[in-house]
């Protein structure tokens, strides 16, 4: 980093016309934060408090904590509580994120590339990096950093040694555009396509489109396809190159040749045939290419150069994946990009697991242009530092030759054979590793060996879809609202101390589980959030005890041997207090008031931590009456009990149906049950096909197909003969059954899984471990991938098809299917 890119705070205040109060005007920020957990080089960051779906300002603490300095606000905070804090105080700490991104990009002159669209911006973006990196020092969005925030984070990132930065801008809604414009400023803009996606804040197509190009407004090359704009809109830059599969453009595709994994794409470029061949052969690959295409030969390249270098274009992944390890350990999978940005990422995703006492990193050499190796490695020795991590395993020549470098405890191979051979002197056990390479090291062979052996069919949890999903609650409920998460039943099938892990960094202030054994699991892994128990069973007492795990009391003889169970020196032990108001399962009904607030009253070693009820019908309109009936009573208990003693119980009653029809009924806190894994009843649009409505679904159950048969007319399919195909055809056994739970309710037809995009109905009975599907006329091999659950084919959909919830659905999957654990 050269004088130029660094700031001292003082300056920042001035250029954000900010009003400042120094203990050290001079003090230097080199990186911007704006969430107390990202853990980055505290000294010389700047924490930003933006009011987003959380206030900001609720984490200053938090980050003064973890050794942040700098602050920039909106409201008045208690400064006497930060002696060492610099403040910078605006009215819109957004808005100044993003003055200080427009100031930082035009104090360079660097060639920029801008990026937006429906689809596909991520992957033309890193592909692009992948074309131009042998010529370029570039600088580019991490992941798919493209919102209000990300997008000046990502600008942040210049410095004077590049010479290109490629970014991507992402808008829901109008007037957005204007703002990320500002800060890209791009040369070259790409308008990837125009789609569907994300439609919900636009009026129409052509309203999302003349936002898009807002973001064009000032390039000097424009790069789009005449498919995806409208008539009467006036383009935006000077010059034009244009793609198209169907009509005239400067790139014209004319053919496509699926070559089964691989595809050749047939152009007409300046009045002659071209042709590349591909290592994809799928649409939404080759409509990226055919776009990185025709932006290398706007940039001036040769067509010849151009189709050299598209065909050993690599995958981008874009998932950071956690699947179990052999020994006890888990493993990030992140092995398909190596570079100093999405390593820090990576880093954050690995300091947030605390299922294992310690965090390893495997990393491969790594190549950023414009740094020396020296600086290289002195700065990921630095991040290694402030991420917290434990010990590095080092693979490559480089990292090798600078492992005098790294301060914590280290070990260094040549290549990714040695390690291999000699893999067993690393005792991997009992920790979190993350496996991180550049793609000629081929860690896959090191995911292989250290994963434990994954069966083909697998449970895919979606982290990401769980935060936006446990965000979408969270905004509708009033500042101080609590969310207590229901973990119970392994978390509706979908993990344990995973899914409890994910809900604990985002601060969820309780979980709740079902049984006492759920609790300690939850323990050992190191989630330290309150947990309420349903059913704490006497046997189990001393466990609650040890673990700090809070019952709840739902009859008299539970309390009292509780209280007779309790050692004498324990005093305000947390309860919890559950009232029948209708439901007639668990819990204390009016008479037994009396009874229990004398018990509580003369006690002093319990506290009454929440008081609350379950209502049978939240979701349910024929059912309103009931349920305004069921909190009448609850709130006159409440009041019964309350008023005995000397505080006030938080009080709940709504499940996750509950919470968007009952806003009135929200309390001190809400129990999200269903909603965390994208299914909500109360939501209209759900009701059949469960889809919509700002809910993301998180699980998604695949299988594959293990055999292919031709099926003549009159033969018949698996036990009892049930199944047959009357016109003959094809049919594939997969590799699910009802020990997997996928239940005998679906044979004969009644289930469908999607095979290639299209539903195939379930032949014959349904086995324990397989059961066979139509794929008659259907595109499959053996291996192919089959989706048993997920978007397209909802829970929602399964439920119906056997007249059950979508409850039993999720928590029917058994645990001998994975559950593998993923962030986009
Ligand atoms: C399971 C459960 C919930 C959550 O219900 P959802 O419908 O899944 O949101 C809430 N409260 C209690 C007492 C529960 O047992």
């Amino acid at each position: 980093m050269s004088k130029a890119d660094i700031y001292t705070i003082e300056q920042i205040a001035e250029i954000v016309e900010g009003k400042g109060l120094f203990v050290n005007k001079d003090a230097l920020v080199t990186s911007l934060v704006i969430d107390s957990r990202t853990l980055s080089n505290a000294p010389q960051a700047l924490f930003f408090a933006i009011k987003a779906q959380r206030d900001g300002h609720e984490f200053i603490g938090n980050a003064y904590q973890n050794g942040i300095r700098n602050f920039l606000v909106s409201t008045d905070v208690a400064q006497d509580q930060y002696p060492e804090a610099n403040w910078i105080k605006v009215g819109d700490a957004l808005l100044a994120l993003q003055k200080l991104a427009i100031y930082h990009r035009a104090a360079h002159q660097l060639k920029v590339i801008g990026i937006t669209g429906s689809n596909g911006k991520t992957v033309v973006k890193e592909w692009l990096y992948q074309l131009l990196a042998t010529d370029f020092n570039i600088v580019r969005s991490p992941k798919s950093y493209n919102s209000q925030i990300g997008v000046p984070l990502s600008v942040w990132q210049i410095n004077d040694s590049h010479n290109l930065g490629i970014f991507e801008a992402g808008i829901s809604t109008v007037g957005e555009m204007s703002k990320l414009a500002a800060i890209i400023e791009p040369n070259i803009g790409i308008l990837t396509n125009i789609r569907e996606a994300h439609d919900e804040g636009f009026a129409n197509k052509r309203e999302k489109l003349i936002e898009k190009l807002r973001l064009f407004e000032g390039v000097e090359t424009f790069i789009y396809s005449p498919e995806h704009v409208l008539p009467n809109i006036t383009l935006p830059g000077k010059k034009k190159f244009t793609w198209s599969f169907n009509q005239p453009a400067d790139l014209q595709i004319v053919d496509v040749l699926n070559k089964g994994t691989s595809s050749i794409l047939k152009a007409k470029y300046a009045e002659k045939q071209v042709e590349v061949t591909i290592p994809f052969a799928d649409a939404a690959s080759i409509e990226n290419v055919v776009i990185c295409w025709v932006t290398l030969l706007a940039m001036g390249y040769t067509a010849l150069e151009g189709t050299y270098r598209l065909s050993k274009l690599v995958k981008v992944g874009m998932r950071l994946q956690l699947i179990n390890g052999v020994d006890h350990c888990s493993l990030i999978d992140d092995s398909y990009s190596a570079d100093i940005s999405s390593l820090s990422i990576a880093l954050d995703f690995l300091n947030q697991q605390n299922q294992h006492p310690k965090r390893t990193l495997i990393l491969s050499d790594l190549h950023e242009t414009g740094k020396s190796a020296n600086e290289l490695y002195q700065e990921i020795s630095l991040l290694l530092n402030q991420k917290k991590i434990d010990r590095l395993v080092g693979i490559g020549e480089q990292i090798g030759a600078h492992q005098h470098l790294f301060k914590i405890e280290s070990s260094f191979y040549k290549d990714t054979e040695h390690f291999l051979a000699n893999i067993s002197e690393q005792n991997f056990h009992n920790e979190t590793i993350l496996v991180k390479g550049a793609r000629k090291f081929g860690f896959e062979q090191v995911v292989k060996r250290l994963a434990q052996k994954v069966h083909d069919t697998v449970l895919e949890v979606n982290l990401n879809a769980l935060t936006s999903n446990l965000q979408f609650y969270r905004s509708k409920l009033s500042p101080g609202v609590k969310t207590m998460a229901m973990v119970k039943a392994f978390s509706y099938g979908s993990g344990s101390f995973e899914i409890a892990n994910l809900l604990q960094y985002h601060k969820v202030d309780y979980l709740a589980v079902a049984y006492v054994d759920e609790g300690i699991a939850l323990r050992k892994a190191g989630i330290s959030l309150p947990i309420m128990v349903m059913s704490p069973e006497p046997s189990a007492f001393d466990a609650m005890l040890r673990y700090q795990l809070e019952p709840e009391i739902y009859s008299l003889e539970v309390l009292q041997s509780f209280l007779h169970f309790l050692p004498r020196d324990v005093v305000a032990f947390p309860i919890h207090i559950k009232l029948d108001t209708g439901m007639h399962r668990l819990g204390f009904e009016h008479y037994h008031m009396a009874e229990l607030t004398a018990l509580l009253k003369n006690t002093q070693q319990l506290k009454v931590i929440s008081i609350f009820t379950h209502l049978v019908a939240t979701d349910d309109k024929q059912h309103d009456e009931f349920t305004k009936l069921q909190v009448t009573w609850y709130e006159q208990m409440y009041e019964a009990l309350s008023n005995s003693l000397a505080y006030k119980p938080i009080r709940h009653v709504l499940n996750t149906s509950g919470i968007s029809r009952w806003p009135q009924y929200h309390f001190n806190m809400v129990r999200l049950g269903i909603g965390l894994y994208g299914f909500d009843g109360a939501l209209e649009a759900q009701k059949d096909k469960g889809k919509g409505d700002g809910l993301k679904t998180v699980a998604v159950l695949k299988t594959s197909i293990t055999q292919i048969k031709h099926i003549y007319p009159g033969e018949t399919v698996g036990y009892g003969r049930r199944g047959s195909l009357p016109n003959g055809g094809q049919i594939a056994t997969v590799k699910i059954g009802y020990a997997d739970g996928y239940s005998r309710a679906f044979g004969n037809g009644v289930g469908k899984m999607l095979v290639d995009g299209k539903l195939a109905p379930t032949v014959g009975a349904i086995c324990m471990d397989m059961c066979m599907i139509d794929i008659t006329g259907l595109n499959a091999e053996v291996g192919d991938e089959v989706i048993v659950f997920n978007e397209e084919q909802s829970i929602v959909a399964l439920a119906n098809e056997i007249k059950t919830i979508p409850y039993e659905i999720l928590t029917n999957v058994s645990q001998r299917v994975k559950r593998v654990y993923y962030y986009e």
